[in-house]
């Protein structure tokens, strides 16, 4: 895919400008580009999804690193039509979908075949997407995406740390999150007001089946969390003292001290009934 004119030169050319309210900002660095596309490991002859190429600067980077098939999901008309030229250029193997990302079928889309997941991902949407991704069924692979930076660090923090919570317990009771790669707000057009970050994630062989109980759990045990758990925990349930005794934790304990093995045992508890 060499030989495309710069970025910013066709976007110039053409008149078009970012949308906030699709949490628009460009990555139009090459090496950037290129190294985010690196992180997701070898994607020769390898399926990809795309989620908001709009001008294409991460999507070159992938045809780059052989990705193939190749299904970029993009909200905004203007950019699928921009993309034509490199779709043509790709040799088929860039399927571009004018969708909304939120609502695709991707196993559908995808023939069910097994996906690596790259984004640079709106930041309006980029958290409903990963909880959706992480429910998802064996077609979706490693995914290395961006989020602003302080999602980034939610997703792989570890307990006792501020940015622990909910989204850590969700992310890592089905992945081994770790973040690759610390992008300066600089390196977007337009800028925007925070840092970003890239996170790999990939399934842990013990990944936990049960994710919509651990999300009421969490849910549960996060949404007050300066409170102690036999307190936070009476909203799913009014024995929480039991519960908690049944998973073998300290009722006066808070969520935020609490590791994973602790959430999946309060889980396993609750989804036996117990009390
Ligand atoms: N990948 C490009 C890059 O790195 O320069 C653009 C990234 S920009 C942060 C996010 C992109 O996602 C935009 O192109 C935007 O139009 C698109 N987008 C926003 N919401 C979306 C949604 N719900 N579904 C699909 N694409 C969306």
């Amino acid at each position: 895919m060499t030989g495309a004119p710069p970025l910013r030169d066709a976007l110039k050319a053409q008149g078009l400008f970012a949308r906030k309210a699709l949490g628009q900002h460009f990555l139009l660095d090459e090496t950037i580009c290129a190294r985010i596309a690196a992180a997701a490991g070898d994607l020769r002859a390898k399926p990809v999804l795309e989620i908001g190429p709009g001008p294409g600067g991460l999507t070159r980077a992938l045809l780059n690193a052989g990705a193939d098939p190749l299904f970029a999901i993009e909200k905004d008309a203007r950019f699928v039509d921009f993309l034509q030229p490199l779709a043509v250029g790709s040799e088929a193997r860039l399927r571009i979908i004018e969708a909304d990302a939120l609502e695709i079928d991707e196993a559908a889309l995808l023939s069910g075949a097994r996906t690596t997941i790259v984004a640079n991902l709106p930041y309006n949407v980029g958290t409903p997407l990963l909880v959706k991704w992480l429910k998802a069924g064996p077609w979706r692979g490693d995914m290395v995406l961006m989020f602003q930076k302080e999602v980034a660090e939610r997703i792989v923090a570890q307990p006792g740390e501020p940015a622990y919570g909910r989204l850590a317990v969700l992310a890592q009771a089905r992945c081994a999150a770790k973040m690759v790669l610390r992008v300066p707000a600089g390196a977007f057009s337009p800028p925007p007001k925070v840092d970003s970050a890239v996170v790999h994630l990939t399934d842990k062989p013990d990944a936990y089946a049960h994710l919509d109980a651990l999300e009421r759990v969490t849910a549960a045990a996060f949404g007050q969390r300066r409170k102690m758990l036999r307190s936070a925990l009476k909203t799913l349930t009014p024995d929480s003292e039991r519960l908690l005794h049944a998973a073998s934790i300290e009722p006066t304990a808070r969520a935020e001290e609490i590791g994973l093995a602790g959430f999946l045992a309060l889980t396993e508890a609750w989804r036996a009934g117990a009390p």
